[in-house]
Formats: C-alpha cells, structure tokens, sequence
C-alpha cells in the first residue's frame, strides 16, 4: 500500500467503500489523516465499521473541517445528476478528488522522479496496460501495474528507486484527478461510450484529453479518430512532447502499423521498430495500435528496442480477451468472451479465418447486423442464449448456423464440425458479441466456463 501523507493531521471524507474507497481509506490512514467513511449500501457501511473505519453518516458531518472527499470512482460525478454527497460537498466548499489525485499528489510530494505511465482510450486500455507492464518488467524495471485493472493504485507498493507505475485509468477516473501528471500519458483512442455518465460526446472526450495534456514528458496519442486528433493538436499547441500513433495511415513523424509491421518515422523517414507477425496474443489491427502505443511509452522511459522486441514477443496476452487456449488436432480453440458487443466481435472475427462462431447471451442493441462483412469467413455459427433466435433471423440464408442454446453443445458441436472439417487451421471462437448476464455472472465467468469445457475435450493441448 501507498500511504498518502499529503492530507496529514487533516479530515477527509471518503464515501464509495468498495475495494478502491477501503483502500483510500486506509492509505489516508497510514499517512495520518483522520477519515470519516460512508457508502449508501448498509452492508458496505458495516463491514467497513467491522474494519475498524469510522464510519457516519456525510449528513450529518461538519463539513466546515474537512479538506476534501474522496469519491470512489462509481459514484456519479456531474451525470445522470451529481449524488447527494457531491452536493453537499460542493456546497461547503470542500474538494471531490478520487484516489488516482490521491497518487498523483503522493508522487509530486515524496517521489517526483518516479516514472508514472496513465492509459486512457475507449477501447484497448487494459491490453496496452498490461503490455506495457510487461515490456517495462521484461526490460528490468520494477512496474508496477494497477488501477482500473488488477488492484487500485494505491494498493501497489510504495515509491522506491528504479520503481515504476503503470495504471489503466478510466474516464470516472481522470473525472476526479486534476492536477493527474504522468511522466508518459497513453489516449489510445475515443469512440462513443459512456454518455450516460458524461453527458456529450465533447464532454465525454475533454475528460479523456486531460490525460494526456498534464504529461511531464511525452503524449502518446492514436491520431485514428478525430477527438484524439484534437487532442494531440491540443496537447502540442501547448508545448509538449507527442508521439502520434496509427494504425490506418503512414505518419511522417510518429508510429504506425504496416500490417504487422510497426514503423517510426521522423520528418518522413520511417524504420521498422517492431514486428508482430507471430505473436499469437497481438493479433490484429487493433492490437498493432495497442502495441505502438505500448512502445512509444517505452522507448519514451528510455528502453531500447531489443528489450522491447522481447517483451512483445513474450507477452501472454489477457485472458478472455482473443486468448489462445488450446489445440486440439489442427483445431485452435479461442476464449473471446471480452467481447460482449458486436464492435468487439468485429475485432475477433476480422483477426481469424475459417470461424466455427460461438456467439449469444443477452443482446444489445443493433444485434449482428454490422457484422455481415465477416460472415464470409465463418464456416458456422452456434447460438446460445437469448439472443439465439434474433441472430439466427440476420444469419439465415447467409452463413450456416445452428441454434444449441448453451455453451457445451455449443463447444462439442463446434469442436466435431472444425475437426471434421478438412481445414487447414479451423478456429473454434467464443466472441459472443452479447453480455453474459442470462446465463453468467459475468464475461469471466462466462469464458472460464468455455474454458473448462474445451479443455475436457479429448486429445485437447492446452496453450493457456
Ligand atoms: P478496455 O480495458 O478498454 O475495455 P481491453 O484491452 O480489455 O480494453 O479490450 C477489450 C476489447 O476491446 C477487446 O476484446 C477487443 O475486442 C477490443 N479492443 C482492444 N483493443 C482495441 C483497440 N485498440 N481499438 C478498438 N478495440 C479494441
């Protein structure tokens, strides 16, 4: 844990007792504030008090002594409508700040020179997060990763020589950090999402810039859609340092992908820095964007291009997220089970030839409809869920498919039609382009599950 000491001897209120809000807590704590926690959940509350936390009633606080509230990041900020511990807060004047600010002051106060890479985009964040955690370890670094992904930041360990933090940060996040200044800011990208809690898409993407305009050093930005591209113009009018990133185009200064070819060039002059040919957990162009945007955050801390060639190519990938979990035969079996929306499908169906499809759950809005592009490479679908019946109606006369309702016919039925099928590398993939809520707690449990029941399957290799 991160003790924070730059609320010592002051009261603070902490409302959100999930894991972050404990955590703040008890950090704020060790660092010698006086802390007041309160969540509206009962529960919350009482197992908060059981740890020893004072726990009251924001209410009924004399607000005129507390220095600031820290907000779990859940807790809504501005959208649909401020929650009642913002309004009184606001109204007495006191800070709402989230745990990340928290960090950042600790690292500006104790621990300046500590490398500090933050990871924003719509989509990508945890895989460039995870990378680049990766690639800095792989090169000697103590990283230590967290924040939206894994543990919360201030659950890492504290500030040390050759340390250094890698943290996924979600828009709520940056929402409530302002003076957030990591040495290396990553915006990989910004698409539509999230407005109920944002109000407007500017809005929605302002928060998301902030990221990258407090940079110390270097932005890196994917220059792919045009509110990042604002956002590089933004960051550079300002004076800072950006390494623009694409995946779609050739740059004259920047990275880029060329297939899977990883280029930088300078005023025009390009050379290849990385190939992901091969690496089985990098597949596709939206990793090649994940990717570059990892290496210029390395190279940027200073690694050299050998050490990150070699923390690419040993990277194990994310689980549930196009994982390779197994073989059987010439049969790759795929754990897609991230995917729960069709743009998230698109990714994987676009990433594989020759699909035997696993796909249904609960359905969102717009069904399979902007998938048609892909139905050429799959040999045959396998519907489960509630969603079965509506996929089947936009499948029909197109791609062959087969309604089994849940994931074990679907497994043994796919795995029998790949096998048989004469293929050169058949893929049976779950990517089911829905959320998991009718038949799974979630999308982890929803891929452990197919994972069980491929690797119960006869002859099968396991790879992860
Ligand atoms: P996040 O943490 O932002 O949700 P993840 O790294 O967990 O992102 O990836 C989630 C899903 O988003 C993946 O399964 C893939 O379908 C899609 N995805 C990953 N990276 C990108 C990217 N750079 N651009 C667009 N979509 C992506």
């Amino acid at each position: 844990m991160i003790p924070i000491t730059t609320f010592a001897g002051k009261r603070v209120a902490v409302f959100g007792l999930g894991t972050s809000g404990m955590l703040s807590a008890r950090a704020l704590i060790a660092g010698g504030a006086a802390v007041v926690a309160c969540d509206d959940s009962g529960k919350s509350g009482a197992e908060a008090k059981a740890a020893g936390l004072n726990v009251q009633n924001l209410r009924e606080l004399d607000w005129s002594k507390v220095a600031a509230l820290i907000l779990a990041p859940g807790v809504p900020l501005t959208h649909p409508k401020p929650h009642w511990a913002v309004d009184l807060a606001r109204k007495h004047n006191v800070e709402i700040i989230g745990d990340i600010e928290l960090f950042s002051r600790e690292r500006a106060k104790v621990a300046p020179q500590a490398p500090f890479i933050a990871i924003t985009g719509t989509n990508g964040k945890s895989t460039t997060t995870a990378l680049t955690a990766h690639i800095l370890r792989s090169a000697g670094f103590d990283s230590q990763m967290g924040g939206n992904i894994g543990v919360p930041i201030l659950q890492l360990e504290p500030f040390a020589p050759k340390r250094c933090y890698v943290v996924e940060v979600s828009s709520y996040q940056i929402d409530l950090a302002p003076s957030l200044d990591p040495t290396v800011g990553i915006l990989l990208n910004v698409s539509e999402d999230h407005l109920d809690r944002h109000g407007t898409m500017e809005n929605y993407a302002a928060i998301k810039t902030r990221l990258v305009a407090g940079v110390e050093e270097t932005a890196v930005v994917g220059v792919d859609d045009a509110y990042s591209r604002a956002a590089a113009e933004q960051v550079e009018r300002a004076g800072k340092k950006v390494e623009r990133i694409s995946v779609l185009a050739p740059l004259r200064n920047g990275y880029y992908a060329d297939g899977t070819r990883i280029l930088h060039a300078t005023a025009g002059k390009a050379r290849e820095v990385a190939q992901l040919a091969g690496i089985d957990s990098l597949r596709g162009a939206h990793n090649a964007q994940n990717a570059a945007c990892a290496i210029a955050a390395a190279v940027a801390l200073g690694v050299d291009l050998p050490a990150v060639r070699k923390g690419l190519a040993t990277f194990p990938g994310l689980a549930h997220r196009m994982q390779q979990i197994a073989r059987k035969g010439n049969v790759l079996f795929v754990n897609d089970s991230k995917a729960t929306n069709a743009d998230s499908a698109a990714k994987a169906l676009s990433s594989f030839s020759d699909i035997f499809w696993i796909a249904g759950g609960k359905p969102k809005t717009g069904g399979i409809s902007s998938l048609v592009e892909f139905f050429p490479r799959i040999r045959k679908a396998y519907l489960i869920g509630e969603a079965a019946n509506e996929f089947a109606r936009t499948l029909d006369g197109k791609v062959p498919y087969e309604i089994v309702e849940v994931l074990s016919r679907a497994v043994d039925a796919a795995a029998d039609d790949a096998a048989a099928s004469g293929l050169k590398e058949p893929v049976v993939l779950l990517s089911p382009a829905c959320a998991s809520f009718d038949q799974y707690r979630n999308f982890e449990v929803r891929g452990d599950a197919f994972r069980a029941l491929v690797l119960k399957l006869a002859g099968v290799k396991k790879e992860a």
